[in-house]
């Protein structure tokens, strides 16, 4: 691969340099992680982003049909020709007064990026593409990570497609909504069940795969990170390249929050934007170690120095307590987030705050939204009580302009959506009522009726409503 391009160590007091033709999921000298640089002093960088209109009547080629390869000029790390792609990053920005409501801003204000429509259903299939790109340029045969599930979709998808790396997934037991370990299952993967939580199943998967040479594949992948850069140029497109005011993102493993951050540094380094708009990362309050990190106990990136101390303090008494992650947005339930330092960096680049929502708060959030015309799951909906807290609180104007993103799709835990819409939340094996969650305001339980004409006829003419 070209010299112009290259891995390098976050740290800046380390900031060694790799071939990208390494796999590597750290830095070797440091242990810090990596990151995807490009040398553009020397490479054809784009003059403004309307030059990337032009590809839009390439359509045919299915790297340009691809949302993600679409903006190949802004993560050149491979030839065109060399990426891998399913069709991923067909996606859509829509404005809604109906969620702008329940958040308590001005109509037009707030509109939904929504990720569901890639092919395994989430916004992982963005870095996917990218990871399992990588992995065939440089020849794998394997390729593992664990999941709380939608990364294990993703990388399931891709080698189904691929047939020449085999996807092989850990996940915590019992930890994983079914509509993803669907997917795993379905599309052929190895699925390995750990017996213990995602933050175990982490920490095995990086262990083996060096053992075995696999190649990995979750966030801490720098790969990864460049393909998800895209989602933000996608809304930037949808916004006639205008840049919002306010970027609000769910926060697990804090790969998509690193991957803004680094997406809006380089559009602003290269010129391409005058500005970078602020990102909100929302924590679940059963998972919330960013917020308390970086709300409650003030550390910042510091110039690639954060208190690295204070934050070994907190994960040493969170072991010392045993403290585990627990909230129904299985998606962000995650303790210890990979990519923490690159987040920090990211709420620098991006003058970010981070806030932390109840479940009960969460699924609120999802069924106004699904009402509003898109399904989401739980750790999706997360981005919009965070923004409803955010405006509740002031630190979002109600006319300013918010992009909140939609990570998954509805059909990816019916569980909890069946769970909420009974309308009671002792119902379904307490899946609620242990989370804390009371109240199914927004519930739509479904009306049990006789099989008879007559009062069926009734039956709808007693709740029919009207928008
Ligand atoms: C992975 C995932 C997240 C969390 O994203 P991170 O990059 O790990 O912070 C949020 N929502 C959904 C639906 C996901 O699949
Ligand atoms: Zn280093």
């Amino acid at each position: 691969m070209s010299d112009n391009v290259f891995q390098k160590c976050i740290a800046p007091d380390c900031g060694a340099t790799y071939s990208v033709d390494e796999v590597l999921v750290a830095c070797p000298k440091c242990g810090n992680l990596l990151d995807v640089q490009y040398d553009w002093d020397h490479m054809e960088v784009p003059k403004n982003l309307q030059h990337f209109e032009k590809y839009w009547s390439e359509r045919h080629v299915p790297q340009r049909f691809s949302g993600v390869w679409r903006f190949h000029d802004l993560l050149p790390f491979t030839k065109l020709e060399k990426c891998v792609t399913v069709g991923e990053g067909q996606t859509i920005l829509r404005a809604s007064d109906g969620v702008a409501e329940f958040i308590g801003m001005n109509p037009g204000r707030v509109s939904l990026e929504y990720e569901g429509m890639n092919p395994s259903g989430s916004f992982k299939d963005n870095g996917m593409v990218a990871a399992t790109t990588h992995a065939s340029l440089v020849g794998a045969k394997s390729a593992a990570c664990a999941s709380t599930g939608n990364t294990s979709a993703s990388l399931a998808l891709y080698c189904s497609c691929l047939q020449t790396m085999k996807a092989i997934i850990f996940i915590g037991s019992g930890k994983i909504a079914y509509g993803k370990l669907s997917q795993a299952l379905d599309y052929g993967a190895l699925t390995l069940q750990i017996h213990g939580d995602f933050d175990d199943a982490m920490a095995r998967v990086k262990e083996v795969s060096k053992d075995l040479g696999i190649y990995l594949v979750n966030s801490v992948n720098p790969f990864r990170l460049e393909g998800q850069k895209t989602i933000m140029f996608r809304i930037l497109e949808a916004l006639r390249w205008q840049v919002p005011d306010w970027i609000v993102v769910p926060g697990g493993n804090l790969g998509n929050s690193s991957s803004f951050g680094k997406a809006f540094h380089e559009l602003k380094m290269l010129g391409l934007i005058d500005r970078i708009p602020r990102l909100a990362v929302i924590n679940a309050a059963g998972a919330d170690t960013l917020y308390q990190l970086y709300e409650k106990q003030g550390i910042r990136w510091n110039g690639g120095q954060p208190d690295r101390v204070a934050i070994q303090g907190y994960f040493d008494r969170m072991n010392a307590e045993n403290r585990r992650a627990s909230t129904i947005a299985s998606a962000i339930e995650i303790n210890r987030p990979v990519n923490l330092e690159k987040c920090l960096r990211a709420l620098e680049w991006c003058d970010g705050v981070v806030r932390q929502v109840t479940d009960q708060q969460i699924l609120d959030a999802k069924a106004r939204v699904g009402a509003c015309g898109f399904g989401c799951e739980p750790a999706s909906a997360a981005s919009v009580a965070g923004t409803k807290l955010l405006r509740e609180e002031g630190v979002i104007g109600k006319d300013e302009r918010v992009v909140c993103v939609l990570t998954g799709h509805q059909l990816k835990d019916p569980t909890a959506t069946v769970a909420y819409h009974s309308g009671d939340p002792k119902k379904f094996d307490e899946t609620l009522a242990v989370r804390g969650v009371t109240s199914c305001d927004f519930a739509n339980n479904p009306i049990p009726v006789e099989n008879d004409v007559d009062q069926i006829i009734r039956a709808i003419q007693t709740h029919q409503t009207h928008p």
